[in-house]
């Protein structure tokens, strides 16, 4: 398999330090809010990276963090934790919210298919093991204590910035703005591993260690995490393209300079989802969440069906003009499928050739585009109904879009009087929203549009748009 690299910014051959086994590291949720519909993106691509290579037979070892202390609002190291200000805005412990928002999380990844990781660990457990890879640090002479806190010095290191030869545009996501110059640092570049002094004194998860009573920088959590469950040789590393620098940049020089040798060969990053006002940002609180796109009718696999649609090195605009295009295609993929009669035996060489276009489309750069196209083709095929229920199922091992049961519940349940038997007032009151927000359409008035879905969705009636116009189910 060929995937990008940003390392050696090359689409490079995937190989892994033991044959047939992958050590793959998730940078997980900070979960003092819900995860917007740009995180899951994320968590989608790295899904089928995940099942795609098991698929492909590795034996993979995956492991995610959650984040539940030390990402301060700016990536540098001058903010206030995130946590913190999650609980004061919820008026609940940082505790309390770390729990709800990672079950909301979970909760989510299941609505999306999206497969729980082996490992899954919370970066307050693992306290411990985050002293001794700083104990560790300062012994070798890469760490210095100022001022309270202890620095990883970046000076050090004869090559720091690995990822700083990548496009500046795709960087600056990074850069977070309320950038303050922190004056105990030596270097400019260097990061924080412990702190036991910042201008937030309330901060309220806090530890006994060898340098006072603090709580560890953000970055130390998945080094520390990865070293704990991957080991010494980890062979994938994933997450947003905004976590490519200072993020990743600092986990390895802090795991190399600790290992004494290499780390880490690729990385895997995905570029961000944006809407036309720009980014989703979860510090500002706007932006989209699972739960929000299933309020106003869509099945939560239309959003991972828009998502595999688009490569995910490149940035993806969401639109409901999009999504409401890649519903009326799920919908319609549904139906093909729910017509294939299971008739004949499963043709091999039929069966190897057509997997040959999915393959191929995986194997160059995790291609899902070029994947669900070579879905199309096994529809399109002149083979027989069981090959092509066989490839169906086959593919959706790594697309996870609950083709077969989906097509199963349609085959069970044909199509219904839409307004099953509901009085003539509710349909014409219906009838007359649905008109009103194909006029708001028309006039590009998109929020009055959603507000209208809104309404209907209240009432308990399902929108679809479909290419012959908007069509509803009640209840
Ligand atoms: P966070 O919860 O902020 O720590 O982010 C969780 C994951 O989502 C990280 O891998 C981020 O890089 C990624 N991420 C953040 N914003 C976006 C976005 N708009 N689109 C895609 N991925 C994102
Ligand atoms: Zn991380």
């Amino acid at each position: 398999m060929k995937l990008y690299n940003t390392l050696t910014r090359t689409k490079d051959d995937f190989v892994t330090h033991t044959p047939g086994v992958c050590n793959m590291y998730t940078c997980g949720p900070t979960v003092y809010h819900f995860a917007h519909i740009g995180n899951l993106r994320s968590y989608i691509m790295e899904d089928v990276l995940d099942k795609y290579l098991r698929y492909d037979g590795y034996d993979v070892k995956r492991v995610m963090n959650i984040t539940d202390v030390g990402h301060l609002s700016s990536d540098a190291d001058t903010g206030e934790d995130k946590m913190l200000k999650g609980a004061r805005r919820e008026k609940k412990t940082v505790m309390e919210i770390a729990q709800f928002y990672t079950d909301a999380f979970f909760s989510d990844c299941a609505k999306l298919n999206i497969r729980t990781p082996d490992v899954v660990e919370p970066a307050t457990s693992c306290i411990p093991e985050f002293i001794e890879m700083v104990e560790g640090l300062l012994a070798k002479g890469y760490a210095y204590v100022a001022e309270g806190n202890v620095y990883f010095d970046t000076s050090k290191l004869p090559e720091y910035y690995v990822f700083n030869k990548h496009d500046a545009e795709d960087l600056e996501v990074g850069v977070r703005e309320g950038v303050e110059e922190d004056t105990a640092k030596r270097n400019k570049s260097d990061f924080v591993l412990w702190f036991t002094k910042s201008k937030f004194e309330d901060q309220e998860l806090k530890w006994d260690s060898p340098w006072g009573v603090g709580y560890p920088g953000w970055h130390i959590e998945c080094s520390a995490i990865s070293l704990k469950h991957n080991g010494e040789y980890l062979d994938l590393h994933c997450g947003g393209i905004d976590n490519a620098f200072p993020h990743h940049t600092n986990e390895i020089a802090q795991s190399e300079a600790y290992l004494g040798h290499k780390w880490c060969p690729h990385w895997f990053h995905i570029l961000h989802l944006n809407t036309n006002s720009g980014k989703m940002s979860k510090s500002t609180g706007e932006f989209l969440t699972v739960s929000l796109l299933e309020s106003k009718g869509y099945d939560p696999l239309v959003y991972r069906f828009f998502c595999l649609q688009s490569h995910y090195r490149k940035s993806l605009v969401f639109s409901y003009e999009g999504l409401d295009n890649a519903a009326v295609a799920f919908k319609k993929l549904i139906d093909r499928i729910a017509s294939i009669k299971n008739e004949g035996e499963v043709d091999a060489e039929a069966f190897e050739n057509l997997k040959k276009g999915f393959t191929e489309a995986l194997d160059n750069d995790l291609n899902t585009s070029l994947a669900v196209t070579a879905l199309y083709d096994v529809l399109k095929a002149n083979v027989n109904g069981a090959t092509k229920l066989a490839l169906i199922a086959d593919f959706d091992r790594v697309l996870s879009l609950s083709l077969i049961e989906k097509a199963e519940e349609k085959r069970n349940a044909p199509e219904e009087n839409p307004a099953g038997g509901a009085d003539a007032e509710l349909v014409a009151w219906i009838e007359a929203m649905i008109e009103e927000r194909a006029a708001a359409k028309r006039e590009k008035n998109y929020a009055r549009a959603d507000e209208i879905r809104g309404e209907l969705t209240a009432k308990g009636v399902t929108l679809k748009d479909t290419k012959e116009g908007t069509t509803y189910t009640i209840g």
